[in-house]
């Protein structure tokens, strides 16, 4: 006999869990697509799209994936041969940097390692020793989805301006956007881009990158393809440029769906706060696990640790969690095949198929999250926590429970 029955549940950091609401905004016949109700909505999709990114300059769309987008920045901004300096703090902001290498840009790589966020005197340094000016650019991932890690933006920013460079300052939010506070404008980012699959709510296949006039400034000297170029798409004379040919027309009414939840009901810092408690909640469980025995041999290996030790420079979208050996991975597959959630696999903290691979997992708590969908994930983890033979003790779950009761 199995228990596996009824509606599952994806726990993983994007695509997220897509509200019933959205998904019916979308079911509906094809639309006219040269005038009339899909042309007027999606004027009315750009306010709220920088509402969420709290900036008041342009946003373009594209039917892309995140990916999609990290090229589209890097099109629009610089040209083959040109600098850029990478801050990497996970499998994230590696690959940003990997594509950026693709397009022949040249990336001198700042890492930090898989354990920590970036340290911005170490920015202000290699911004300093930079006296040619080559640098056209900083890149930096928000979060990085590998690690949960959370980088200090308005840190970043000051180290930038303290070593006097010029550089544009771009910042991937595609996990963050929606769930971690983000300022684009008061903390003074020059281009940001975001997916639509993750603290948006909305299914994989749009994303969004927001520039200001700065950016735009570069966009003179750059030479985008018509497709990747975010010109006509930002500023349309007519409807089809704002997508480069035919609209993702039930994208569209998707987004508008998560934009009336986002925006107009909730309201963007309530939205915050939420994802915060219940972050924290989870956490509060992960610690008291943590204190669990790993194998019930009295071995005293601990059950589980976080990724990022420090709460403060943890994302409240993801949580990246280390466990003892062979836990993590009895974990995942119980909570698929048993309770029919599925968690998220630990991205780029190990190689499949070697043993530290099994003791890598990942919530993804982004987006449409309540108290009942964290308690589920929570409760199915500590079921497979036993099913796997560990003892996970009694306290994890009265833990989080405490956190969303006095929130
Ligand atoms: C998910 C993610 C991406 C990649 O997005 P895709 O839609 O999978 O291309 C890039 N950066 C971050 C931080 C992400 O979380």
């Amino acid at each position: 006999m199995s228990l596996n029955f009824g509606r599952t549940q994806l726990a993983i950091p994007g695509p997220s869990i897509i509200p019933e609401r959205v998904l019916n905004a979308m079911h509906r016949p094809s639309p006219n697509i040269y005038h009339g109700e899909l042309v007027d909505m999606v004027d009315t999709l750009f306010p709220d799209l920088k509402a969420v990114a709290r900036t008041k300059h342009h946003a373009a769309i594209y039917i892309a994936n995140g990916h999609g987008a990290w090229e589209a920045a890097l099109a629009n901004t610089l040209n083959r041969g040109d600098k850029v300096l990478v801050i990497t703090t996970g499998r994230f902001g590696e690959g940003w940097a990997a594509l950026a290498r693709t397009m022949g840009i040249e990336t001198q790589i700042l890492d930090f390692g898989l354990q920590s966020d970036a340290d911005p005197e170490k920015l202000e340094e290699a911004l300093r020793a930079d006296t040619n000016k080559e640098i056209k650019a900083v890149m930096t991932v928000h979060v990085d989805t590998a690690t949960s890690v959370l980088n200090d933006v308005p840190a970043l920013r000051k180290a930038i301006d303290n070593a006097g460079h010029d550089a544009l300052f771009m910042v991937d939010c595609i996990a963050s956007l929606g769930c971690d506070q983000f300022e684009m404008d008061d903390w003074g980012v020059d281009v940001m881009m975001t997916g639509c699959q993750k603290g948006l709510m909305t299914p994989a296949g749009m994303s969004f990158v927001y520039f200001n006039d700065k950016a735009a400034a570069a966009r003179e000297t750059a030479s985008p393809s018509f497709y990747w170029d975010w010109t006509p798409r930002a500023n349309p004379d007519v409807f089809y440029q704002q997508f480069g040919g035919t609209a993702p027309t039930h994208h569209l009414y998707g987004l508008r769906e998560a934009l009336n939840i986002i925006v107009h009901e909730e309201g963007i810092e309530a939205v915050w706060k939420r994802h915060a408690t219940i972050a924290k909640a989870i956490w509060a469980a992960v610690d008291t696990w943590g204190g669990g025995d790993s194998n019930g041999d009295k071995s005293n290996v601990p059950l589980m640790h976080h990724n990022i030790a420090d709460p403060a420079k943890r994302s409240t979208a993801v949580s990246a969690i280390t466990t003892a050996p062979g836990i993590a991975g009895k974990v995942r597959d119980w909570c698929e095949n048993e309770a029919g959630i599925t968690l998220g696999i630990g991205l780029g903290l190990a190689e499949p198929g070697t043993p530290q691979w099994d003791q890598q997992f990942r919530i993804g708590h982004m987006g449409h999250q309540n108290v009942a969908m964290t308690m589920a994930v929570l409760g199915s983890i500590e079921t497979a926590l036993i099913a796997s033979g560990a003892e996970p003790g009694s306290g994890a779950l009265t833990a989080a429970a405490k956190i969303l009761a006095a929130h």
